[in-house]
């Protein structure tokens, strides 16, 4: 896929070029945000510093979403959740911070296109608009309506959740995290999505908060390993059987 660098330091850059390129991605870099608007119309997706010589970057993040419905992800140094919330407010629809580990970047690129990707639609990825049945069902079994992990049975449509034949009461906002998991069960998906999907907004409260519902999913379906913890990024549905790498962070 061809992909639209907007970056204006070199090295950064060169790194990002690379890993794009051995990922099979062909590359347009541009350091300017002109240049960026220029080119925009070309790009299969849209990688995007904030920090640019000549147009503040949330302001250029409004213009290309005007004129392009490509994937945009932010990689930037600003990392308050005062910019992160105005990027995705934005229009963004990732945000890396710098720095970062290039295989996270390169894993949520493919996160981000898959959702983004016009076949399975972008409501798909809201729990009340659960995965579009053709969309293969990966690490869970999954008929389109209700999701199997383990001896974890949760039903997407009904809103409930079993365990061992067993159902299990969550909360509201807990069986929205579950389901959001589990109707893209082989993405990891980062806190940020998250946060914004169900609660609507990254906000520090809420960011706290997602971590007590994840703790109490597990604890009441007495699956720690229900979801996994992926350190420092977010949650993926796991396999409630097998011990979770990366589990316990908290
Ligand atoms: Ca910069």
């Amino acid at each position: 896929m061809h992909a639209l660098l907007v970056e204006d330091d070199d090295r950064m850059a060169r790194a990002l070029g690379t890993a794009l390129a051995q990922r099979g991605h062909t590359v347009r870099r541009v350091g300017r945000a002109l240049d960026a608007l220029r080119h925009v119309h070309e790009a299969g997706f849209v990688l995007l510093d904030l920090g640019l010589p000549d147009l503040d970057g949330l302001e250029l993040l409004r213009r290309l979403r005007a004129v392009c419905d490509a994937p945009l992800i932010v990689v930037t140094a600003r990392c308050e959740e005062r910019d992160i919330v105005q990027g995705l407010r934005a229009g963004a629809d990732d945000y890396v911070v710098k720095p970062f580990r290039m295989a996270e970047l390169m894993a949520r690129i493919d996160t981000v296109r898959r959702r983004t990707d016009p076949r399975s639609g972008r409501a798909g990825a809201h729990p009340a608009h659960p995965a579009d049945p053709a969309d293969p069902g990966g690490a869970g079994g999954f008929d389109g309506r209700t999701v199997r992990t383990g001896d974890v049975e949760v039903d997407l449509a009904g809103r409930t959740v079993r365990v061992a034949g067993v159902d299990v009461r969550l909360t509201r906002r807990e069986f929205d995290v579950l389901a959001f998991l589990a109707a893209r069960p082989d993405e990891v998906h980062s806190r940020e999505v998250i946060l914004d999907r169900i609660w609507g907004d990254v906000f520090l409260a809420a960011s706290r908060s997602l971590d007590v519902h994840v703790a109490g999913i597990r604890a009441k379906t007495g699956r720690s390993h229900l979801v996994r913890t992926v350190r420092g990024f977010g949650y993926q549905l796991g396999s409630p059987t097998a011990p979770a790498q990366g589990d316990g962070a908290r």
